[in-house]
């Protein structure tokens, strides 16, 4: 196998200490194995540093917003800290708000919930589930697959051509895929929603981990990402962005701490004034160890510092991908070609072989998890794999013979612990 990029560099920084890396498991063999944790775009195994915040923290923990013992306001300084460590990593405006979610699928059918009337929205069909589907009660516009960046800034830019300007609008784009690992010309596409009237939400749920994002510097309007992706653990995601569509708008949750003031009213019924900060939208008590742990994961990241956390990750992608490429039967899935930027997120079939069955080899075999399937982006896999768009596929379909189509494809995934 050759080395292409970087050429193990041996000044590339170690990877981050991350929890489960010596975790052994069983061989189907016989025997144990050290576990390959190879699936970080399903969930990245959580930091050891955001752990040890964590414990740290766990026995303090109290009820935020809503104490006054010492605990519950320790509990509350952090939680708002939080929001300010998050929204300094994303390089948030001055009014934006930054909002806690329990993820990435929360924080965009949160923005779908507040979406002024009549809002038109532009979404690729190459989107995961979460950016596709959250937006059906809207006039959804659905953009066939680009084969290049450029493509998809042209591709945005005719759709939006014939809109009403002065109409609400949002266009919905990833990243980078949760499929192919490529990034998507955001601050391009940016710049074509704005030109357009248009807003533009960033789905960053693959791209945060792997590279900085700043709201300001790619211009967009909103960003979403889960925690369990970013290494920490799961239940916690961020909304971060303008805050007059979600200030206009009824909460996404009704209930206490949405609230300001509720009163009776001579009627019978209830009269509610709602916050219009970040509470607006967090109703009921919030998962302060998850909101925690994120903030704990961004600063973690900002101080190992991206550069060469993708420096790294950028060898490893080159050690991954040319090994595949040296095995004749395997083809790397890719909308936008072999020379697109990408992060560590790799799609494959291999001819003649099941995918289920081989992610389950490679798992019984080796120890080395990966996952296998549509990966909650049904058009665009079958798209690449260039099936029926009416097929089945996902986990455990009936797979092609030797030349036959693939319905699913394997997917290895990696980052800042591997
Ligand atoms: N967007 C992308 C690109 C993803 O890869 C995922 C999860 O895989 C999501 C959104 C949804 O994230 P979550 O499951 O944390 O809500």
């Amino acid at each position: 196998m050759s080395v292409s990029t970087a050429a193990a560099d041996q000044s590339l920084c170690t990877p981050l200490p991350v929890l489960g890396r010596d975790v052994t498991v069983p061989l189907v063999t016989g025997g144990e194995v050290t576990y390959a944790a190879l699936d970080y775009a399903a969930s990245a195994p959580a930091l050891q540093r955001v752990w040890d915040d964590v414990a740290a923290y766990a026995p303090y923990y109290g009820s935020v917003h809503r104490g006054a013992g010492y605990l519950s306001q320790l509990s509350t300084d952090l939680f708002e800290n939080s929001r300010v460590t998050v929204a300094e990593f994303l390089g948030c405006r001055a009014d934006d708000q930054v909002i806690f979610t329990r993820s990435t699928t929360d924080s965009l059918n949160l923005l779908a919930a507040v979406l002024p009337a009549d809002c038109e929205v532009f979404v690729f069909e190459t989107e995961h589930h979460a950016s596709l589907l959250p937006w059906r009660d809207a006039r959804v516009t659905y953009l066939n697959a680009p084969r290049t960046p450029g493509e998809a800034v042209q591709t945005l830019e005719s759709a939006l051509a014939g809109r009403d300007p002065y109409g609400p609008a949002l266009v919905c784009v990833t990243g980078a895929s949760n499929v192919t690992g490529e990034l998507w010309p955001v601050r391009e596409l940016a710049a074509a929603a704005h030109a357009h009237g248009a807003r533009i939400v960033l789905d960053a749920a693959q791209l945060a981990p792997h590279h900085p994002v700043d709201i300001q510097d790619l211009d967009v309007d909103w960003v979403a990402f889960s925690g369990h992706k970013l290494y920490a653990p799961f239940g916690s995601g961020v909304l971060a962005g303008r805050a007059d569509w979600l200030q206009a708008s009824e909460p996404y949750l009704a209930g206490g701490g949405a609230s300001r003031k509720v009163a009776r009213r001579a009627d019978g019924g209830v009269d509610v004034e709602w916050h219009d900060s970040a509470a607006r939208h967090e109703a009921g008590s919030p998962n302060v160890i998850g909101v925690y742990s994120i903030a704990s994961a961004c600063k973690a990241l900002t101080e190992a510092g991206f550069d060469s956390l993708v420096a790294r990750e950028q060898y490893l992608i080159g050690r991954v991908r040319d090994g595949l490429a040296a095995v004749p039967e395997v083809k790397v899935l890719s909308l936008f070609g072999d020379d697109a930027p990408r992060v560590g997120v790799i799609s494959f079939v291999v001819d003649g072989w099941n995918s289920s069955h081989f992610a389950a080899a490679l798992s019984a075999e080796y120890g080395i998890g990966v996952r296998d399937g549509l990966f909650c982006a049904h058009p665009l896999v079958r798209t690449l794999l260039g099936s029926d768009p009416q097929s089945q596929g996902e986990c455990g379909a009936p797979e092609a013979a030797p030349g036959e189509k693939s319905l699913n494809a394997i997917r290895v995934s990696f980052g800042a612990g591997t």
